[in-house]
């Protein structure tokens, strides 16, 4: 059982203003796990002054006393890298070895790549006769969600560090012991006291205090589209500037010069990674209508082989979904899908066998889906595919750009043919045969998947204000 009633704050482990504790539920046992405090206002108040205090000083370190940093808490971080796959495995239900292999390495991945921008970066240039400068923006709010849950934490910490920001975090109630052990490694890494600050607690208590709080720069929010119009309409009393990371609903389009079995069975092993709790998730498979039949039939071997099971046990490729709400939310969905006459092909509502305790959902593939149905235009967040049909490639790039979202989609197919649509689909991030994800490039979405970049260069700039000095040179 993980306790951590305190939070972070002018580099000391503090008590929370008032003593209000939430129990953290393992999802695969609906067993507590975990305890952390949930703070108030009067948390945020006392973080972001401690954040405020120290950005004078922190936002003049030179890049090289800020790589020493950056170093520092990679090499921390480096012996904790099983403590931390085990707390997310624990708190959001990840299987051991994708927790292992992929959630906790992210983290690092995320420091790593900070220390190149930051040891690359141009911060002056000369214009004519003026000069220009990036300036770190100042305090920045930083607000996580739980599916992913340390590399969220770490693609917003990492660039607002190199860039001389001070912060708070609050990450997710859901799973929130990860970003605690997080905090531990930037203690023990030895970063000046209030450069980073932790407040567990709520969306609309602690979540609200900072987005709103007027001493507070900068927001950078991943969640749900809901909570993000919601942070944006707050924040915009102060004018702070607010990157958003939001919801997903992609397409991967298989084109007819596919190799339709590698496609699709890459496609519904993605669908399915991390129960589907991905925002990048290729959700939509697009094929073409006179392959749906033999596409169908490769999904549903593909789907009927991904084993649910407990995130320890040998062979289990998914955990559950991570609490009941989303398991219900997920069930209702999928039954929704079936009274609107989407195929059920593999899966479908009700636990797996063996798995009555837990949020375990079956892997659940539909084909026969069109684009207005629910499951093809809401963000589902489980183990849920749908196959859609489409005429020629004009239609597959309709389809792929008619929903409210544009996160991310992907294309197999020949080469150039690939590249032509990848040009005319709306979403930030294109994965051209399979190619996965990078961290050297920008992530963020087009329309309702959001307003920010994260990663790479341009996930470091939004952490920077631009000044121009005039008449200096
Ligand atoms: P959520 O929006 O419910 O919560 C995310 C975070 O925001 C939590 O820390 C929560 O406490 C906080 N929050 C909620 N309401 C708030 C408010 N009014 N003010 C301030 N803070 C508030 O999302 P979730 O359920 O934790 O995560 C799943 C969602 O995140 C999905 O929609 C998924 O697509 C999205 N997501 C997006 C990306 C991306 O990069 N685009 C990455 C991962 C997840």
């Amino acid at each position: 059982m993980y306790e951590y009633t305190n939070f972070y704050i002018n580099g000391q482990w503090v008590l929370p203003e008032q003593e209000q504790t939430l129990e953290v539920l393992n999802p695969a046992t609906e067993q507590p796990m975990g305890v952390v405090s949930m703070g108030t206002k009067a948390d945020v108040d006392k973080a972001v002054a401690a954040a405020k205090a120290a950005f004078p000083a922190w936002s003049q370190t030179s890049r090289a006393q800020r790589i020493s940093y950056l170093e520092a808490i990679i090499q921390a971080y480096q012996l904790r890298l099983d403590d931390i796959a085990a707390a997310i495995s624990q708190e959001m239900g990840a299987p051991m070895w994708l927790a292992t292999a992929a959630h906790a390495p992210t983290g690092l991945g995320h420091f790593v790549q900070a220390l190149e921008v930051l040891q690359q970066y141009e911060f002056e240039a000369v214009r004519g006769q003026h000069r220009l400068r990036k300036e770190p923006i100042g305090v920045c709010g930083l607000i996580t969600p739980w599916n992913w849950p340390i590399n969220q934490i770490a693609c917003k910490v990492a660039p607002a560090i190199a860039a001389g920001c001070t912060m708070v975090l609050k990450p997710s109630e859901v799973a929130p012991i990860d970003a605690m052990i997080f905090a531990e490694i930037i203690h023990q890494a030895g970063l000046p006291a209030g450069v980073f600050n932790l407040v567990n607690g709520d969306g609309t208590g602690v979540g609200a205090a900072l987005t709103g709080h007027p001493d507070v720069d900068m927001v950078s929010f991943t969640g749900s589209t809901r909570a993000g119009v919601a942070i944006a309409k707050n924040a915009a009393d102060t004018v702070k500037r607010v990157a958003q990371e939001l919801g997903g609903k992609s397409a991967n389009i298989i084109l007819d010069d596919a190799n339709l079995e590698s496609a699709i069975v890459g496609g519904v092993n993605s669908c399915f990674m991390n129960s589907g709790q991905s925002c990048n998730a290729p959700t939509r498979m697009l094929v073409p209508a006179s392959k749906l039949a033999e596409a169908t039939a490769i999904a549903k071997a593909a789907g009927e082989a991904v084993v649910a099971g407990m995130p320890e046990a040998e062979g289990t490729n998914i955990g559950p979904v991570v609490s009941e709400v989303q398991f219900n939310k997920i069930q209702a969905l999928i039954q929704q899908g079936i009274d609107e006459g989407a195929e059920l092909v593999v899966g479908g509502t009700g636990k797996p066998a063996g798995l009555e305790t837990g949020y375990f959902v079956k892997p659940t593939i539909f084909s026969h889906v069109n684009n207005q149905m629910t499951i093809a235009r809401e963000e589902i967040f489980g183990p849920v595919l749908c196959i859609l049909p489409y005429a020629d490639e004009d239609d597959a790039i309709a389809i792929a750009n008619d929903t409210p979202y544009g996160l991310s989609a992907y294309v197999s197919g020949s080469q150039d043919r690939a590249v032509r649509v990848a040009n005319l689909l709306r979403a930030g991030n294109v994965h051209i045969n399979g190619a996965g994800v990078d961290f050297s490039c920008p992530f963020g979405g087009y329309k309702q998947s959001g307003n920010g970049r994260e990663w790479g260069k341009e996930g470091f700039d939004e952490y920077l204000e631009v000044k121009a000095i005039l008449g200096c040179q």
